[in-house]
């Protein structure tokens, strides 16, 4: 795979994407952040509104499931299938996703204690359409389905060369930042965004999972995918709570508060995990004076909505 399949499969998505979903093919909006500790430490900071992409679709699962949807279209597969939690904000794209486009969906959901009405975002994905099953934590771990061929099935989060394709296109084109910052789960938008962006622009990583072994995962990942050496990736560590999705009290008021002192609304689960760390490294004045900084805020406020009273799992 290489990013030259680009352009085709670009092409082909918008010959066909049906009018209902044909505003996602609009860049998203690029703002500047105003922050008094940006301000103190003299640093540009612009967000990238992938959050603003659409008002059900979350942020970066789109550029994710693009060109598996031309996949399903070119194999004449007629049903989306793919895995996540009960709060999954892919499976939620997914299913609004299929639908518009006229497809079938299929969800695979870890715990078999749950149904289709545990959560709003399981009853959302209901409603559209999605046929929802419940598979035990074992059966989820090894992926234990079988489908036939009239399905597509994608991996949890949308992490497969289709999308990382997708993510290479959520760069824009304007820009010229000296750091870009984006929080990651597969890391499958971190891998496209890296191969899109100039080599001077160094990228930084805020995983959003407990998970030491994923950097080196994530570093193989993107020596098989780049030509030649990409530009450097700083992989943050430290700002994820105690691991994914669990509470933390510290995170939830720096949302509340950056919320009310920016307007720029953050979830808690990624994009806040990373403004943090972005601002503990700009306390720690890691970045020269006059730095410019593009923030991604890939979405997610759709999980975010019953975040407060869910349980950890
Ligand atoms: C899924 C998700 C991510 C993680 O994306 P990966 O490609 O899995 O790294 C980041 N932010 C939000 C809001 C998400 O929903």
């Amino acid at each position: 795979m290489t990013l030259s399949l680009v352009s085709a499969l670009e092409r082909e998505l918008c010959q066909r994407l049906p009018a209902a979903l044909q505003s996602l093919l609009n860049p998203a909006p690029i703002q500047p952040l105003h922050c008094d500790l940006f301000q103190q430490h003299q640093i540009q900071v612009d967000v990238l509104r992938c959050d603003l992409l659409h008002p059900v679709i979350s942020g970066n699962k789109w550029y994710k499931l693009k060109y598996n949807l031309v996949r399903a279209w070119q194999n004449q597969q007629s049903v989306l299938a793919s895995f996540g939690g009960a709060w999954s904000n892919h499976l939620h794209a997914l299913a609004f996703c299929a639908r518009e486009a006229g497809l079938g969906s299929l969800g695979f959901v870890r715990g078999d204690e749950l149904n289709a009405d545990a959560n709003p975002m399981l009853q959302d994905a209901a409603s559209w359409g999605m046929e929802l099953q419940f598979l035990s934590r074992s059966d989820y771990r090894q992926r234990k389905v079988s489908v036939d061929a009239n399905i597509l099935l994608i991996p949890e989060g949308g992490d497969n060369p289709d999308g990382v394709l997708g993510a290479s296109t959520l760069v824009p084109a304007a820009a010229n930042h000296d750091v870009v910052v984006l929080p990651s789960g597969t890391g499958c938008t971190a891998l496209g965004v890296r191969l899109a962006l100039p080599a001077t622009t160094v990228l930084w990583v805020v995983p959003a999972l407990k998970a030491p072994a994923l950097e080196a995962q994530w570093r193989q990942r993107l020596q098989q995918w780049q030509k030649e050496p990409c530009g450097e990736v700083r992989w943050l560590g430290n700002a994820h709570f105690g691991g994914y999705g669990k509470k933390s009290a510290e995170l939830l008021s720096f949302v509340q508060n950056f919320g009310e002192n920016t307007g720029l609304l953050l979830d808690p689960v990624y994009s806040g995990k990373a403004m943090w760390a972005l601002c503990q490294q700009i306390c720690q004045q890691t970045l020269p004076p006059a730095s410019r900084v593009l923030f991604i805020h890939t979405g997610g406020l759709q999980g975010a909505r019953g975040f407060q009273s869910r349980q950890n799992s």
